[in-house]
């Protein structure tokens, strides 16, 4: 036996026999016999189209459970899988195709043409098409693909998969992933969130991200659950979900438009054990309100592309609003000071480094970059500031990059945006640091009103006046209809910046 994933997984599968392992809202079930037959026989039509191991197999496809058998065929045979954000355009697709010289793009169907033509001025990546109707060129090679009934041996420092990262706070970076980090992470969610066999996990989240791929099918099939894979978050769809689900692991939006909707109540998710969040902050305020509506702590944890899940809260014990738990078994994490690389004390604020069998070596074909982020013994800066409070929970206040300077004075954005919150007229908000000719950097808040409120600039400065102080109280106010946010429910701090870039001006 190697240490390829797949053999993990292949032996769970083999023991859940006729169980499910997906089912749709169409109703169609694929059995854990039926995906593990599928996979061999997507793994020999990979090899046929001359994927061999070492290869990148992208794709840019429909959330689809065939895509999920793609994805499990590649392990198997030894590729390296390269999903990518189905928002991406072509220009996007370019550089992604120009930097990972994948072996093989999976595209969807309408998008061939365009795809062809890119690959071609890209270098010599083969072009087949996957739908979400069990169509396109790769399904109708399967049918005549000889299975690959192997699995092709691994080390776990080999590569698995490569993701890019959100682009939240730059370009994409390509995060390269082992077996082993894959393997480690699956492991100790599994155990973590006690996931058996008799788990349905509500799967709601796209696929292309580490969240949705990784944390939800690896984890679901370490355990031999189940999941209802429904193609994209739908209140109406999730709600009904519940009935039959007992587990979802969600972003931070998904609860807080579950809340908007009165359906949501404790007698509807009477069949769910556990909610889980991450991604992106969930906020002290939706935690309790989804408690008090349901009678769950939601269990947030927290985690990177990078480094797969870094810390989670615990499944016994108390659920911290507004904190991301401890780090899991094996990860070892430290908080230590931006300008000097020292460890810092409990409670101090600074950046969060980790180190463990579930950090990544680093990014693909960016020596330099992956270096920065390393330090000597292992450590790797994750560029997010936080601090380990006097019980060991961690607690996440912002990325570094978006951390304010002030006339020299450091300027938390969460801890501002947590006193605007609080105005009655507010529905959110986002702190971001804008050129200002004095002070460096200008506070600045945005602000979304509460539907059919009022609320000015002057309201809001007055309403901080003795909450926070000064060298904290933003300097403009402006007013948006809503924040930008990426699929995974991330603020797009970039583009905020980029949009009132001038106000100081
Ligand atoms: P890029 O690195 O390309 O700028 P990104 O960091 O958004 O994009 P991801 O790897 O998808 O890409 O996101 C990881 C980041 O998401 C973390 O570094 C952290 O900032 C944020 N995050 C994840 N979970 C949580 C959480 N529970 N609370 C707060 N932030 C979280
Ligand atoms: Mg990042």
């Amino acid at each position: 036996m190697s240490d390829n994933l797949f053999e993990r997984f292949a032996g769970r599968m083999q023991e859940r026999g006729d169980a499910d392992f997906i089912v749709t809202p169409e109703g169609q079930h694929y059995r854990y016999r039926d995906a593990l037959a599928e996979s061999a026989r997507l793994a020999g039509t990979l090899r046929d189209l001359g994927v061999r191991p070492g290869d990148r197999v992208a794709a840019q496809v429909d959330k689809s459970p065939e895509a999920i058998l793609l994805y499990l065929a590649c392990l198997r045979m030894g590729g390296v899988w390269l999903p990518l954000n189905t928002a991406y355009t072509g220009e996007e697709i370019r550089y992604f195709l120009g930097d990972a010289e994948p072996a093989l793009f999976v595209c969807r169907p309408p998008d061939a043409r365009v795809a062809e033509r890119i690959a071609r001025e890209t270098g010599s990546t083969r072009v087949v098409t996957l739908g979400t109707k069990r169509d396109g060129s790769v399904m109708e090679a399967a049918a005549a693909a000889s299975p690959f009934e192997a699995v092709e041996p691994r080390a776990a420092e080999d590569l698995a998969a490569i993701l890019y990262t959100s682009g939240t706070t730059g370009r994409a970076k390509g995060a390269m992933l082992t077996h082993g980090n894959l393997a480690s992470n699956a492991e100790a969610l599994t155990e973590c969130w006690r996931f058996t066999a008799a788990d349905r996990l509500i799967h709601a989240l796209p696929i292309f991200h580490t969240h949705g791929l990784f944390v939800a099918c690896n984890v679901v099939l370490m355990s031999g659950a189940s999941m209802l894979f429904l193609p994209r978050f739908d209140a109406d769809t999730v709600l009904e979900a519940m009935r039959e689900g007992t587990t979802m692991m969600g972003v931070p939006t998904f609860y807080t438009r579950l809340l908007q909707d009165e359906r949501l109540n404790r007698e509807r998710v009477a069949n769910m054990r556990l909610f889980t969040s991450g991604s992106a902050p969930l906020t002290a305020e939706t935690h309790e309100a989804f408690r008090e509506r349901t009678g769950h702590a939601i269990l947030e944890r927290y985690g990177m592309t990078e480094t797969n899940m870094n810390t989670s809260n615990p499944y016994d014990g108390e659920r911290r609003a507004g904190t991301v738990g401890f780090p899991l078994p094996g990860v070892a994490l430290r908080v230590t000071d931006r300008e000097t690389g020292r460890e810092l004390p409990r409670g101090e604020v600074g950046q969060l480094e980790v180190r463990g069998p579930n950090v990544f070596p680093g990014y693909w074909r960016m020596p330099e970059k992956t270096r920065e982020e390393f330090r000597e013994d292992g450590f790797f800066i994750t560029g997010d500031l936080g601090m380990i409070d006097e019980r060991g929970y961690v607690h996440i206040v912002g990325r570094d990059k978006d951390l304010v300077i002030s006339g020299g004075y450091n300027v938390y954005p969460k801890e501002v945006e947590q006193v605007i919150d609080e105005i009655d007229a507010v529905e959110e908000s986002a702190v971001i640091g804008l050129p200002h000719p004095d002070f460096g950097e200008g506070v600045t808040a945005v602000v979304v009103r509460r539907p059919g409120a009022s609320l000015e600039e002057a309201d809001v400065i007055e309403a901080l006046q003795g909450r926070l102080a000064r060298y904290k109280q933003p300097k403009r106010v402006f007013f948006v209809d809503s924040l930008p946010r990426n699929a995974m429910g991330k603020v797009q701090k970039n583009e905020l910046r980029e949009r009132f870039r001038d106000a100081y001006a």
